[in-house]
């Protein structure tokens, strides 16, 4: 997600590594310099990143340790403004109610969704959506089909004005007892009266706890710009930066916060529902380092993983009874964690392996396609007991699924190789077993 970003901080740190004199730092801060401006940080920033370290570092004695704490210091620094809130923060007295503001084209009413998503998934809240981006009319059937493909309520009426559908979407969320309000507003192509007036309005009905301004982080500085006169014209408590996935060399979220003097507060990097993290500084920076984000996601795996479930899945495979139906139901929890990349990219040491698996979608991978394929043709009694597939029924399963039988065969083979394997690891002496047959 930070590919351009942690780079520059990786070759910087290089430079330091073996000489710990002057000259070294000199050299580590210019090639910092050099490439944080590639990657589109501001020169002010950039300006006041390299002061900052370089006197830090010499302060405490030129050297890694000291060039590297002044660096991870400065960043968070950078990232954070006093006071301001870390992640979503809920208000004292339900409902939340957010204001979704941003251009068309930015990601918004995708962000909207993946808001939802996430409130609902890792925190675990009831939230309403309300449409009222009645601009552009297509934005309330994308919001229908998302709200309905992750189970979430939508208010949506293509005839009303945004003010009443507003005041329907409160009302409804104070009746039904709704933790968060996400009301998606209209956009434009670009700024304008009209559309700083309509939002103004909202705002007044809504009387919102925070207002996310979401921006496109390919626009690169624009963002920054857009993002300012939204804060002058409307107020902003956050901004939201979306399509960190593209080619975006990151540089913006670096500068931002300090640019426009309103905290970064998450990052949308890919289309589907669960890309979106949160943007908490203290847990980036270490990321920017090379270090991992381990915090977020073990967070994102305990919501992602009912422990009563976990439990009752291993006691089957334990028992060898691990089938077709609980493969399925495991790759539907682990959709719930997001891309692989963005999971490789929170453990440590593993950022390059991420930039390596591009943008890897284990879902669509062929291997998996085959095995949906093929489970889809089985008989509920054939998902809980692939034991049954005789001949016979291996030839329907290939017939049905559009598979050679050799696949068919193959595909077989290797889920009962990983099942036994999987019962010989989860029980006792199983790591020590894995890690004699690792040697
Ligand atoms: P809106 O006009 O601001 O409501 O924009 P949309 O939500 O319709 O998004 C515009 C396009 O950007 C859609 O094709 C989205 O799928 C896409 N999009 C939104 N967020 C991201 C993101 O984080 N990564 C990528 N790759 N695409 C995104």
């Amino acid at each position: 997600m930070f590919d351009t970003l942690t780079d520059s901080f990786k070759n910087a740190i290089g430079k330091i590594r073996f000489h710990d004199d002057e000259k070294a730092l000199k050299k580590a801060t210019a090639e910092l310099k050099k490439s944080l401006l590639k990657a589109d940080v501001h020169h002010k920033v950039v300006k006041d990143l390299i002061s900052s370290v370089e006197l830090e570092t010499k302060k405490n004695g030129v050297g890694k340790d000291n060039f590297l704490k002044a660096l991870q210091d400065k960043l968070t620094d950078i990232l954070t403004i006093e006071g301001a809130p870390k992640g979503f923060t809920f208000a004292s007295k339900p409902p939340t109610v957010v204001l979704m503001i941003g251009l068309q084209g930015s990601g918004k009413t995708t962000t909207t969704g993946k808001l939802a998503y996430f409130l609902k998934e890792q925190k675990k809240k009831k939230v309403l959506v309300v449409a009222a981006d009645l601009q552009r009319l297509a934005a309330v059937e994308q919001l229908r089909q998302i709200t309905s493909q992750i189970d979430v309520d939508l208010v949506a009426d293509e005839n009303a004005k945004p003010t009443e559908i507003v005041k329907r979407g409160l009302k409804k969320a104070e009746d039904e007892l709704y933790d968060v309000v996400l009301i998606d507003t209209a956009g434009r192509l670009a700024i304008d009266d009209e559309l700083m007036d309509e939002l103004a309005e909202v705002k007044k009905v809504a009387n919102p706890d925070e207002l996310f301004y979401v921006a496109d982080a390919m626009t690169g500085q624009d963002a920054v710009r857009t993002a300012q006169t939204f804060k002058d014209k409307i107020g902003i408590t956050g901004v939201i930066l979306t399509k960190f996935d593209g080619d975006s060399k990151g540089g913006v979220a670096l500068g931002l916060t300090q640019q426009v003097g309103v905290p970064l507060r998450f990052i949308g990097a890919g289309e589907k529902m669960p890309d979106l993290e949160q943007f908490i500084p203290d847990r980036i920076v270490s990321r920017l380092m090379g270090a991992g984000d381990v915090e977020s996601l073990a967070e994102k795996a305990a919501a992602a993983i009912d422990p009563k479930e976990a439990k009752r899945m291993t006691q089957k495979i334990k028992k060898g009874q691990f089938n077709f139906n609980d493969f399925l139901d495991q790759m539907e929890q682990m959709k719930k964690l997001g891309s692989m990349k963005s999971i490789m990219g929170m453990i440590p040491g593993m950022g390059n392996m991420a930039k390596q698996i591009g943008d890897m979608d284990l879902e669509n991978s062929d291997e998996i396609k085959m095995i949906k394929a093929m489970v889809s043709s089985m008989t509920p009694k054939e998902r809980e007991n692939p034991d049954l597939l005789n001949n016979t029924r291996k030839r329907r399963l290939a017939a049905g699924s559009g598979l050679s039988q050799m696949q068919v065969n193959r595909q077989l083979k290797q889920f009962k190789s990983a099942a036994k394997m999987a019962k010989k690891m989860s029980g006792k002496g199983g790591m020590k077993q894995m890690q004699d047959m690792m040697k």
